[in-house]
């Protein structure tokens, strides 16, 4: 059966393993019999929701027996207005996530080739090879995409570059200049998909103005989403600013109702909750300059981060050294793949997180050096 099925399923389905997330707190706490875990393992807000968009969520619950607004008429009227575009420009999902796939199932046929970083978010990746495209990757630079190289990549059957920025799992950013330099050197018809998951994070003078590209008619759509500095990552909302002409293609294909109607709400209620960007943002930076000189003092080194999480190579079994910590309760993202067999991704919490993780980490790693490894 499971043959017969694997056999009229996609033939681009095949070699494909599914996307393993973050394991959420109780599981954990679950498997392992224990309490009080700590989750650094997917870019979430340590703060959690802004005060505002719980309020809106508690006084939408009662309308919960209607449909969504299908097109997010309200959220789309903020963000436009916040963002200098008109609303035909925007395109909400259900996540940043639903709309990379929709970028990938309108424009991505078998053959085409996608032009990717290494690392980069591994969705890109595993999207573009159930469309049949080719992925070619750029390894980055000093950490960071090398856009130039990228630019250099495209070939005439490149389709799409996928840029993330910041980059997920390195946290690096391109210099604005260089984001220039690239769509000048660009043909008009490779789509470019800027995923700034991250980008409010990012200090003023390292941000881009992605969005001039967007405003000129330049094939590029730039993704936002509310699961990271705004805390809704559980209520799955995003959004994509691209020419009208291709936002009328995405809104063919996407789900009548992709965005829950408190979703919507939530978000547009956090739009408007400047106080809590901001705490977030400032405990952001204390956060991750604690954490990097703490691991710098054991000797480990990061990536220069802009986003809410650092890359930290261990110099020995990534996933052995996540599997210890998430024994004692504080679960970390390993990093498959040869390139990043040492590393783990830890994402910035509150200070008491970052502390119980520094000295859960230093634990670990010595008993590691001074005792044999335990087979889990
Ligand atoms: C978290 C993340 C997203 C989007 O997440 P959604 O929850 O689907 O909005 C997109 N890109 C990158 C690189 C991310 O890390």
């Amino acid at each position: 059966m499971a043959k017969l099925l694997e056999e009229l399923a996609s033939p681009y389905l095949q070699g494909l393993v599914p996307y393993i997330p973050g394991k959420p707190i109780g599981e954990v706490e679950r498997e392992l019999g224990i309490t009080g875990a700590i989750k650094l393992a997917s870019n979430e807000n340590p703060l959690g929701p802004s005060p505002l968009a719980l309020r809106a969520l508690r006084d939408a619950l009662s309308e919960s027996h209607r449909y969504p607004d299908g097109d997010g008429y309200y959220l789309k009227q903020a963000l436009a207005t916040r963002l200098g575009l008109t609303p035909d420009h925007l395109v909400l999902g259900n996540g940043c996530n639903e709309l990379i796939e929709l970028m990938a199932r309108c424009f991505l046929l078998p053959g085409d080739e996608v032009v990717i970083a290494d690392p980069a978010f591994v969705i890109y990746g595993m999207l573009a090879h159930l469309q049949g495209c080719a992925t070619v990757r750029v390894p980055l630079k000093a950490w960071t995409h090398d856009l130039e190289a990228m630019a250099k990549a495209v070939t005439s059957r490149t389709k799409m570059v996928f840029v993330g920025n910041p980059n997920n799992p390195t946290g690096t950013a391109v210099r604005p200049t260089e984001l220039t330099a690239f769509m000048d050197a660009l043909p008009n018809d490779v789509i470019v998909v800027m995923d700034e998951a991250y980008i409010e994070y990012v200090p003023s003078e390292m941000t881009p103005d992605s969005l001039q590209f967007v405003r000129q008619g330049r094939s590029m759509i730039v993704l936002r989403t509310f699961s990271k500095i705004y805390g809704l990552a559980g209520l799955r909302v995003g959004y994509g600013m691209a020419p009208p002409s291709m936002v009328e293609l995405l809104e063919r294909i996407r789900a009548p109702f992709n965005v829950n109607a408190l979703a919507q709400r939530a978000a547009l209620a956090a739009l408007d909750d400047e106080a809590h960007l901001s705490s977030s943002r400032t405990m952001n930076e204390s956060g991750r300059a604690y954490l990097s000189g703490e691991l710098h003092r054991l000797g480990l080194e990061c990536p220069p981060s802009v986003a809410n999480f650092l890359l930290v190579d261990l110099k020995q079994d990534g996933l052995a050294v996540a599997d210890a910590l998430l024994h004692m309760g504080v679960i970390v993202r390993p990093l498959g793949g040869a390139q990043l067999k040492t590393h783990i991704r830890v994402t910035i919490g509150t200070p008491p997180e970052n502390e119980r993780f520094m000295e859960a980490l230093k634990t670990v790693l010595q008993k590691g050096s001074d005792q044999p490894k335990l087979k889990s």
